[in-house]
C-alpha cells in the first residue's frame, strides 16, 4: 500500500540536493530537507495521537514550516485544514467546532484566546510563529527524521478547505488525494512547468491557490519557489529577476502595474504570469501586455473543484476569458433552474465533472446533494457563456445576478462598460431591493487617483452604451472597493451598505 498523493510528490524528486524553496531572508530548503522536515512533523503529529482521517487544523503565518506541516499531515494519513490568518477567534470557533480537529496549530499571539475553543472539542493545541518556531517545531526537532508514510488510497481525504465565504457562510470542501494529485499533474503539463522553473510565491497558503495550485504544481514539476510571507510590492520587484513564473490574484498585477519600477526589462526573461481567484479585468490584461509584452494567463477554479479551465499556454490568451476546460474536466453551461444545457453562446451556470471535483461538503450532506446533478456534475454557481470558438467568459456568480423588472442583469457586463469610462479605476455592480423593480441596479465606482468622476457623468455616459434596464438607478462613489485577502470584491458588504437606497 502506498500514500497516493505523497508517493507521487516523492517520485518526482530527481535531485534531493536541489533547493525547493528559498525565503526572502535567504533560508533554503532542499528536496531532501522537504522529506526530512515533513517526516519530523509527521512524527510529531503521530506523537500527539493523530490517527488516519483526523483533521489537523492550522491557523499560522506563512512559513516553510507551515508548508511542511501540510505535507506531514498528508504523510500521516490525516486531513489538512488550513484557516485564513485574518479570522478572529469568534470566527475560528465556528470552524473548529465544525471540523473537530485532533490537533490545532495556531500562532502564539492567539493562543490564549483559542485555547478554550480547542479544549472544548478536545483538540491538542500547539503553536508555530511567523519564524516557524514554537511548541510544534520543538516537538518536530526532537523526533526522528524518518517516517514511514501512512497508506492512503486515491479517494481518501487529504484536506478540507473552507471556501472563502464570499457569498455566505464558508463550507468545508473535502478534497481527496486524487483530487489534488490529478489537478497538479494536469496543470504541470498544461502550463509547461519543469524543473527549470522558479515560481515567485507570494500567495497565502491557507487557500487553494497558494497551497495546491502553486505548491503542488512546483513539487510535481520538481521546480523551486521564492517564498514571500505575503505580497509586498518591493519584495516582489526584488525577486522577479530571479523568477521564471508567477501566480497571483488580479490585485497583484494591478499593484505591479502601479509601480514605475515594473518594466519590460525587469520581466523580459519571465516565462509565464498566471492569474486567478477573482476576475482579471480585460483592461489590466491589456495594460500588462503593453507594459511587459506578456499576456497574463488567466484560469478559473474554486475550492471545491481545484482548477477547471485555463487559457492556453500556446495560442491566444484572451483577455476577459478563462479559456477552455482543462483536459479531463467535463464542463457544460446549464440553465440554473432546470439543469438543461443551454444553446450555444447563451448564459448559464457552469457545471463541472472530473477527477478534480471534491467529495462533498464536510458534514453538510443536504447541501452537497443540492449542488450535484444526478449525473455527477457539480453546479459551481458561476454564470458564464462559451464563445463559438470555445473560450469561456464568466459573467458573475448566480448569487450576484440581478433581476430588475423581470430582466436578468449580469453585473460583469455593466462593470466592464463602467471600467472603460475615463477616470474610472474599478466598479462593482450590485442589486438592491426596489419597490417597483424587485431589485435595482446600483453601481459602486472608484475613480483613478486625481481623476474627477461624478455619478451624473457615469450615468450619462451609460445612456447609449447599455440597455435601459441594465443602467444603474444609482451610482455611488467609493475610494476603493472592499476586498478580501484573495482580492475578491466583497459584494455582500456593498449590498448591506446600499440596502435602503430605494426603501
Ligand atoms: P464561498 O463559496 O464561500 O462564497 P468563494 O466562492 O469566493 O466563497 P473560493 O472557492 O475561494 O470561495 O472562490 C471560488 C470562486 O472564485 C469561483 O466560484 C469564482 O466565482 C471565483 N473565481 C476564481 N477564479 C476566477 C476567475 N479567473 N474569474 C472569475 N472568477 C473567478
Ligand atoms: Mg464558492
Amino acid at each position: 500500500m502506498s500514500n497516493h498523493l505523497f508517493d507521487e510528490i516523492r517520485s518526482r524528486i530527481a535531485d534531493p540536493g536541489k533547493v525547493f524553496l528559498e525565503t526572502a531572508d535567504g533560508q533554503k530548503l532542499t528536496f531532501a530537507g522537504v522529506l526530512e522536515r515533513s517526516a519530523r512533523y509527521a512524527n510529531a503529529l503521530i506523537s500527539l495521537g493523530v490517527q488516519p482521517d483526523d483533521r489537523v487544523a492550522v491557523q499560522v503565518e506563512k512559513t516553510p514550516d507551515a508548508l511542511m506541516l501540510y505535507l506531514a499531515t498528508v504523510r500521516a494519513g490525516a486531513v489538512f485544514l488550513p484557516l485564513n490568518t485574518a479570522y478572529t477567534p469568534a470566527e475560528i470557533d465556528y470552524f473548529i467546532s465544525d471540523a473537530e480537529p485532533a490537533v490545532f496549530v495556531c500562532d502564539p499571539k492567539s493562543e490564549s484566546a483559542l485555547r478554550p475553543i480547542a479544549d472544548r472539542v478536545g483538540a491538542k493545541l500547539q503553536v508555530l510563529d511567523s519564524r516557524g518556531q514554537g511548541t510544534l517545531r520543538d516537538l518536530a526537532d526532537a523526533v526522528s527524521p524518518e517516517f514511514e508514510d501512512v497508506p492512503r488510497l486515491d479517494d481518501d481525504l487529504a484536506a478540507i478547505l473552507y471556501t472563502s465565504g464570499t457569498t455566505g457562510r464558508s463550507k468545508g470542501a473535502m478534497l481527496s488525494h486524487e483530487n489534488l494529485a490529478s489537478n497538479a499533474r494536469t496543470l504541470v503539463t498544461y502550463w509547461q512547468f519543469t524543473e527549470n522553473d522558479v515560481l515567485l510565491h507570494a500567495l497565502p497558503i491557507f487557500h487553494t491557490h497558494g497551497l495546491f495550485v502553486a505548491t503542488n504544481v512546483m513539487l510535481m514539476a520538481g521546480g523551486s519557489m521564492l517564498f514571500l510571507p505575503k505580497f509586498d510590492l518591493d519584495a516582489a520587484l526584488a525577486m522577479l529577476p530571479r523568477a521564471t513564473s508567477m501566480m497571483g490574484v488580479p490585485t497583484f498585477y494591478t499593484r505591479l502595474l502601479g509601480s514605475d519600477a515594473f518594466t519590460k526589462d525587469l520581466v523580459g526573461h519571465m516565462r509565464v504570469f498566471i492569474s486567478g481567484s477573482a476576475p482579471l479585468s480585460a483592461e489590466v490584461h491589456r495594460a500588462f501586455r503593453e507594459r511587459t509584452g506578456h499576456a497574463i494567463l488567466e484560469r478559473y477554479g474554486m475550492t471545491e473543484t481545484n482548477m477547471s479551465t485555463s487559457n492556453p499556454y500556446e495560442g491566444e490568451r484572451r483577455a476577459g476569458t478563462v479559456g477552455f476546460p482543462l483536459p479531463g474536466v467535463g464542463l457544460r453551461i446549464a440553465d440554473p433552474k432546470t439543469g438543461r444545457e443551454v444553446a450555444g453562446g447563451a448564459v448559464g451556470v457552469i457545471e463541472v465533472k472530473g477527477p478534480n471535483v471534491f467529495q462533498g461538503y464536510w458534514r453538510m450532506p443536504e447541501k452537497t446533494a443540492e449542488e450535484f446533478r444526478s449525473d455527477g456534475y457539480f453546479v459551481t454557481g458561476d454564470m458564464a457563456r462559451i464563445a463559438s470558438d470555445g473560450y469561456i467568459s464568466i459573467v458573475g456568480r448566480s448569487k450576484d445576478l440581478i433581476i430588475s423588472g423581470g430582466f436578468n442583469v449580469y453585473p460583469a457586463e455593466v462593470e466592464t462598460v463602467i471600467d472603460e469610462l475615463p477616470g474610472v479605476a474599478e466598479s462593482a455592480v450590485i442589486g438592491v431591493p426596489h419597490p417597483d423593480f424587485g431589485e435595482a441596479v446600483v453601481a459602486v465606482v472608484a475613480a483613478k487617483a486625481g481623476a474627477d468622476v461624478s455619478p451624473e457623468a457615469v450615468l450619462s455616459a451609460l445612456q447609449d452604451r447599455l440597455a435601459k434596464f441594465k443602467q444603474p438607478k444609482k451610482v455611488a462613489l467609493i475610494d476603493s472597493l472592499p476586498r478580501n485577502t484573495m482580492g475578491k470584491i466583497q459584494k455582500n458588504i456593498l449590498r448591506d451598505e446600499h440596502r435602503d437606497a430605494f426603501q
